[in-house]
């Protein structure tokens, strides 16, 4: 299992960074998960504000 960075929810799998904002804040406790392919087409990126496709977790506390 992953952690999602609480800057820009990214999955991270591996390593303690996040590779999009490089950010170390991650977080175990997310909820959800979703996958963006596409940022600019995707409503559900525009809400969690993602500009990278990858994993994406949908809260984290
Ligand atoms: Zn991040």
């Amino acid at each position: 299992m992953g952690k999602a960075c609480k800057k820009c929810l990214l999955i991270v799998e591996k390593g303690t960074r996040c590779p999009i904002c490089k950010s170390k804040d991650l977080s175990q406790k997310y909820k959800g998960e979703i996958i963006i392919f596409d940022p600019n087409n995707s409503k559900i990126a525009k809400e969690i504000d993602a500009k990278s496709p990858g994993k994406y977790a949908i809260r984290v506390k």
